[in-house]
């Protein structure tokens, strides 16, 4: 068939324009039409009647398969070719259901191509190119010598040196037939002129448009643009009679119309006439050109991808841009990228290859409103997937060449997406290489290139977007914890000096107020704990934040500590009807906690499993593991639904319909208590099965090396925001049904008072105070809150204490001024006072239970000794 008409049916116009310049570079194709979708392709199919139509198959309105289907009834004698992103087995398949003569997919599309239209028009001129007649004359020893076997046989070889067919030498005739008869691709030379003969191999990988018309020409002429390069080495083989080798040297052949950048690995042998006299050479030859481009190309596109991931900020993106594609000048000997200007009316240039700053094709910005600017990238922004820039010399001036010694004349500009909600947020351009057609390959390779750019961009946008979002959310969390410790503590100097003087009055022992009025008073105070317990986290969160949490961490006997204060809940569970089961055997070397904090993640941990369990036990459990002080505070209540886990620890994260006793809750107490946990160099964890109940871990490591030398020990200055059990465990009881609390005696107040930390150091090298109270509840109290760092002794009135002094001498006597008996000081006798003088213990009259309280509040627990 002399001219081949083909129908491009693509939706993407750069495939249809790489395509067209490959099936162009034919000398006996022409592109006859173009479509865009089944429907057009139908409508030309039936007009222009072309030879063969490619065929995408994933197209718009209507696709591929579907009109070549009908194009197969209506117009039978145009040739299908499929053309698929799909793996060639899928490829087949797709073609073969279609009625397809043939199908090619698009990775292979430049190798495959070229061989899959000649053979779908091969099929229909196999009998016209035929051999026809005549060919029964073919001599033996040129059959199956395909295609340039036939030529050969017609060639009128008595116009070259090597004279008429039939009388060519036995040794000629043997190698033409070696050489016809493989299918590897060789060429070789005979005679004075080296005159050239080619295989069919030879002809499809290599010769190009040179094929047929090299048969019997010159060597030298054939190849004359390479003659420099392989001259030299056929001379030598001639001279020597010794085999050369080439690895993928590179050549620039003129077989397509330009001079094209090859890669060829092959070997040059002498061939020897009937005397043994060196007549000639055969190349034996493998191509590599694909391979070669192709695995730059990846080469590139692999470390630009490795840095692009690196990259972060769309600086990173255009420092690494510029960097890797600045190694590939052979590709792309210059690149721009532009971005768009916020406002959307400049492109700023933000990086460029293989080109100089200041380079008049390269302005570092662009007005896109400005129509004849260097680079029409205008044009790009209205949708249009790619635009070739031809004669660049005329449009752009002189550019630079890159790697090559003749500058690009065309350049592809491609857009980059990335801006807001995928719109085009530049333009990349890429000069091209002079010496490689513009083909799938390299089309592909510089859309990915574009591709990579993009996502990076996108990305680079987007993490700048989450950063600015995050340090907007860090902002206003900031303010979040002013507003709150500003709040907090507003809150609670008017939540103390109101509840102080409310617990005075309900303390009184003799009360004017009627039991309505206490019961009221109570309802208050109660509510008024509460809010301060709140109010109190609240502080705790914002110092924690602020990094102003004082804590000061003391040796503890953790075990001793925490069973005292799990203890509280006792009477609490017993009336819910629960087990309480307190497992903390004494541990055999201190733990360096601050006991308020240990307080609230004891009670918090312990108030939880009480809120959450309706029936079996709470299990408080302290013990050795490994380097950590383990504490476990486990229930068999309702559980935690897996889903919730990883949220349990956010601040006001509740998990939502969970049964509880009550609906009261913020969602800060486990925020907290784990802020509290890494105070101490520790971690925490949950384990818990829906239904069947939770365990809370809480981890403190041993020794004192993990925390703040300064923070060991001492006093703290701020205020303490430590409640004590009582609104725990009084919020607890609040619980429970009314019913369940009638039943029982009220909790004894003793009980709800502060736990004392159990002392660390011996008993004897304590200082020693005498309380002397008439009251129980006083004694009680006193010797509680003394007992973590003194020996306390209690007397019930003044006779008891003069005997307790006379035999442990006290280094304090702390008494009442009203007692039975004996009473406080100014009953005291004489010479009981001169005793005491003389032991010189110092004697403080205690003031009215509430002041005394307020006082040793206000010092934080504890009055020094003199
Ligand atoms: P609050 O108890 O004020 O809601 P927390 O921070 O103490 O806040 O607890 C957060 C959530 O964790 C609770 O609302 C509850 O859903 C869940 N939770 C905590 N402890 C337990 C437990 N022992 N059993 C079941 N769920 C629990």
């Amino acid at each position: 068939m002399s001219n081949v008409q083909i129908l491009l049916v693509d939706d993407h116009e750069l495939f249809r324009r790489t395509t067209r310049s490959f099936v162009e570079s034919h000398p006996n194709w022409t592109v006859c039409g173009e479509a865009g979708d089944g429907i057009e392709a139908v409508e030309k199919a039936k007009k222009l009647r072309p030879n063969v139509i490619l065929m995408d198959i994933n197209m718009p309105r209507m696709d591929g398969a579907e009109a070549t289907r009908i194009i197969r009834r209506e117009v039978p004698e145009c040739n299908v070719i499929v053309v698929t992103q799909n793996h060639s087995s899928i490829a087949r398949q797709q073609a073969a259901a279609v009625g397809a003569q043939g199908f090619v997919t698009k990775s292979d599309l430049g190798k495959d191509l070229r061989q899959v239209i000649l053979s779908v028009i091969g099929v229909r001129d196999a009998k016209a190119v035929s051999l026809g007649e005549g060919h029964d004359a073919i001599p033996e020893w040129l059959r199956g010598g395909g295609a340039l076997g036939d030529l050969i046989y017609k060639f009128d070889w008595a116009k070259t040196p090597l004279g008429n067919i039939a009388e060519w030498p036995p040794s000629l005739k043997t190698i033409v037939r070696v050489l016809l008869t493989s299918r590897f691709a060789m060429w070789m030379s005979w005679g004075p002129e080296l005159t050239f003969l080619y295989n069919d191999a030879y002809a499809r990988m290599t010769l190009g448009n040179k094929h047929p018309w090299a048969l019997g020409k010159r060597s030298q002429d054939v190849w004359q643009e390479i003659w420099a390069d392989i001259g030299p080495r056929i001379s030598q083989v001639l001279k020597d009679g010794k085999a050369t080798w080439d690895e993928a040297l590179m050549l620039f052949l003129e077989r397509s119309g330009y001079r094209e950048e090859t890669y060829h690995t092959f070997s040059y042998s002498p061939l020897f006439d009937d005397k043994g006299k060196t007549a000639g050479h055969l190349c034996v030859v493998t191509e590599e050109t694909d391979r070669v481009i192709g695995e730059r190309r990846l080469d590139s596109l692999r470390s630009l991808s490795a840095e692009l991931n690196k990259a972060t900020t769309e600086d990173d993106v255009t420092l690494s841009v510029h960097r890797c594609l600045e190694e590939n000048q052979k590709d792309l000997p210059f690149t721009l990228t532009y971005l768009l200007t916020e406002d959307g009316q400049q492109a700023r240039l933000a990086c460029r290859s293989g080109i100089q700053e200041g380079h008049p094709a390269a302005p570092p910005v662009i007005e896109l409103g400005e129509a004849n600017g260097v680079w029409p990238l205008r044009d790009l922004l209205g949708g249009k997937d790619s635009l070739l820039m031809e004669g660049l010399s005329g449009r752009v001036g002189t550019v630079p060449s890159g790697f090559w010694d003749k500058e690009p004349s065309r350049a592809l500009l491609l857009p980059i997406s990335g801006g807001t909600q995928g719109a085009t947020a530049g333009i990349f351009v890429a000069g091209l290489n002079p010496f490689r057609p513009l083909d799938v390959s390299y089309a592909g390779f510089i859309s990915l290139i574009a591709g990579q750019i993009s996502a990076a961009i996108t990305n680079a946008r987007a993490y700048e977007l989450e950063k600015k979002r995050a340090e907007a959310l860090a902002e206003l969390d900031r303010a979040k914890t002013t507003f709150f410790s500003n709040v907090s503590h507003e809150f609670r100097t008017p939540l103390t000096l109101m509840l102080g003087p409310l617990q005075d009055l309900l303390s009184r022992s003799q009360t004017h107020l009627t039991p309505t009025a206490k019961q009221q008073l109570e309802l208050v105070n109660r509510n008024g704990a509460r809010l301060l317990r709140l109010v109190n986290t609240l502080l705790d969160f914002s110092r924690i934040e602020a990094g102003r949490y004082q804590a000061v961490y003391q040796a503890t006997d953790l075990a001793g500590f925490t069973s005292e204060l799990a203890s509280v809940f006792r009477s609490a569970t017993e009336r819910a009807g629960l087990k309480l089961i307190v497992d903390c055997p004494r541990l055999e070397e201190p733990v360096y906690v601050d006991r308020d904090m240990w307080e609230k993640v004891v009670l918090n941990l312990i108030s939880n499993a009480f809120k959450f369990t309706f029936e079996g036990e709470i299990a408080v459990s302290l013990e050795r593991a490994g380097n950590f002080a383990e504490l476990r505070v486990r229930d068999t209540g309702e559980g935690i639904p897996p889903e919730a886990i990883p949220h349990l620890f956010e601040r006001f994260y509740r998990v939502p319909n969970t049964r509880s006793r009550t609906h009261e809750g913020t969602g800060i107490g486990l925020a907290l208590v784990q802020e509290l946990v890494k105070l101490h160099g520790g971690f925490m964890r949950v384990e818990s099965t829906l239904g069947k109940g939770s365990t809370f871990i809480v981890s403190i490591p041993f020794g004192q090396d993990h925390l703040a030398s300064s923070q060991l020990g001492g006093a703290r200055s701020l205020a303490s925001t430590a409640v004590g059990a009582k609104p725990f465990v009084e919020e607890a009881l609040r619980w429970l049904p009314d019913d369940e609390n009638t039943k029982h005696e009220p909790i004894a107040e003793a009980e709800l008072l502060a736990v004392p930390c159990p002392p660390t150091a011996e008993a004897g090298s304590r200082p020693r105070i005498l309380v002397a109270d008439d009251n129980a509840d006083m004694r009680l109290y006193l010797a509680r809150l003394l007992g973590e760092q003194y020996q306390v002794d209690c007397a019930a009135d003044g006779q008891i204490a003069i005997d307790i002094a006379r035999k442990h001498p006290p280094n304090l006597i702390l008494s009442d001024v009203m007692m039975p008996n004996l009473d406080g000081f100014h009953s005291i006798s004489k010479r009981q006072r001169n005793w005491i003088m003389r032991s010189r213990i110092p004697f403080k009259p205690t003031p009215p239970a509430a002041a005394l309280d307020r006082s040793f509040s206000n010092s934080s627990r504890g009055i020094p000794l003199p």
